[in-house]
């Protein structure tokens, strides 16, 4: 009996580190996978001259950044032979031909047809070869690489995304599947993956529609039933161009060493660019609903990293207090849900809690009021409450204060929150001030005190 579970894969390559545009391919494959089903990282391994242990665990770190953990991990480099096996299968099926031009005849051939007004499509010229044309370049040292013979005919898929495609197989070439030295390559490999894993459903960028035309060609040549196809618009950098394993600036190793919040990033690259707009959630289920009924757009969507910064502080505001209790801790911020939502609106990124817990309980930067403040800094240290502080110690202190001094709004509150904080913003003061405390605020004050009582008069007029 089938098994009607649905299994979804995120299939990168060990080439590099991942970026926003992996992102999007990975999370709408993730995503669907939370409302029952299996969810597989597929490591595609086998180009031993490019694959780097350090990106297969800069890849293992990212899903787990976002919050993603796969229910299995394979990796193509361990399967070869199950891709030897169905290698022999389509060979005897007569499927596989032995090719021997180098890449600069093929790339010649390409040349001559493209200004003769043909195609550039392989002539498979190799299938005319005789037993005795092989053995001979055999014998000038010449190994084979193997390619698959497409069928004749056009073949058609109904794409979750673009809706009905087709493609002609006689526009393409035969792909190579296995190269000269005996490596199985990609085009090749996921379908026999995708087959043996019982893979339902494939979310993939756009750049590989070819590919899907010419791999359906290849479940059927294996009488494999093929998952369901969906290909999302690619991202681009802001100045349009494609993103690349290579160039650092949006990977997610990047994004997250700048402090980006990982829901932030996960919303922005499962979002941009769909029928959905861009905007923060709590968390991934949330986002997982939003992409089921998000339709990318047709054309590329283009990353703006002012947006992606603006959504990641959005995020931060919004975040609960239990999803972040472990990193608060990790970060050394105590104060518990209060100190928290203290801040929160306060911080572009989360690791700046720990700066303003730093202020609220060790230091703040030294302020310089004017010598105009004196009086109300005096009259602030001499009438500061006595502790238990709440958060109506503010308002109390501050009415006594105001009807002392005559100072109201601004010229009252501006120079006690730069003595009492050193910055001239922060989180409200009312809710900041018991975790400041009695003895830490005295200090403040009195050595603002001082410190305007020696400023020069004319500093103080600006
Ligand atoms: N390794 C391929 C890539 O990174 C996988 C494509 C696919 O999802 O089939 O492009």
């Amino acid at each position: 009996m089938a098994d009607p579970m649905n299994v979804y894969r995120f299939a990168p390559s060990p080439t590099g580190y991942l970026h926003l545009g992996n992102a999007r391919t990975l999370l709408l494959n993730a995503l669907p996978a939370r409302a029952g089903g299996k969810f597989i990282l597929r490591l595609d391994d086998t180009d031993a001259a490019r694959v780097r242990e350090e990106f297969v665990a800069g890849i293992r770190e990212d899903l787990a950044w976002l919050g993603i953990a796969p229910d299995e991990e394979r990796r193509q480099s361990e399967r070869e032979e199950i891709y030897r096996a169905a290698f022999e299968r389509l060979r005897a099926a007569g499927r596989i031909y032995p090719a021997y031009e180098t890449p600069e005849e093929l790339e010649r051939a390409r040349r001559l047809a493209r200004l003769s007004g043909r195609p550039p499509v392989y002539d498979r010229r190799a299938l005319r070869l005789t037993e005795a044309e092989r053995a001979a370049l055999e014998a000038e040292g010449r190994r084979p690489h193997w390619r698959f013979r497409l069928s004749e005919g056009r073949i058609g898929w109904p794409d979750g995304f673009r809706g009905p495609q087709e493609i002609d197989l006689a526009s393409l070439s035969d792909p190579v599947i296995v190269r000269d030295d005996g490596a199985f390559l990609y085009v090749f490999s996921s379908v026999v993956d995708d087959a043996d894993l019982g893979v339902t459903s494939v979310v993939r960028g756009e750049d590989h529609v070819t590919n899907t035309a010419v791999q359906l060609d290849m479940f059927a040549a294996l009488g494999a039933t093929p998952p369901a196809f969906a290909h999302h618009n690619l991202l681009t950098r802001a100045d349009g161009e494609g993103l690349s394993k290579r160039q650092g600036s949006l990977s997610l190793r990047s994004l997250r060493e700048q402090g980006v919040e990982p829901l932030a990033v996960a919303a922005y690259a499962a979002l941009i660019g769909s029928s959905e707009a861009v905007r923060p959630v709590a968390d991934l289920g949330e986002l997982a609903a939003l992409v089921a009924s998000a339709r990318p757009s047709r054309a590329p969507a283009r990353i703006d990293p002012d947006e992606l910064a603006a959504l990641s502080a959005k995020t931060v505001h919004a975040l609960d207090f239990q999803a972040v209790a472990p990193r608060l801790e990790q970060l050394g911020v105590g104060g518990g849900a209060v100190f928290w939502e203290t801040v929160r609106g306060n911080l572009a990124t989360l690791a700046e809690a720990a700066d303003w817990w730093r202020i609220a309980r060790e230091a703040a930067a030294p302020s310089s009021p004017a010598l105009e403040d004196v009086p109300l800094l005096a009259e602030a240290v001499r009438s500061l409450p006595a502790e238990p502080w709440d958060e109506t110690t503010w308002k109390s202190w501050t009415a006594g204060l105001s009807a002392a001094t005559g100072r109201k709004g601004r010229a009252l509150f501006a120079p006690l929150r730069l003595a009492l904080t050193g910055l001239p913003h922060g989180p409200e003061l009312a809710r900041l001030l018991p975790f400041i405390g009695r003895e830490r605020a005295l200090a403040r004050l009195t050595e603002a005190q001082l410190r305007a009582a020696s400023s020069s008069p004319a500093e103080g007029d600006g």
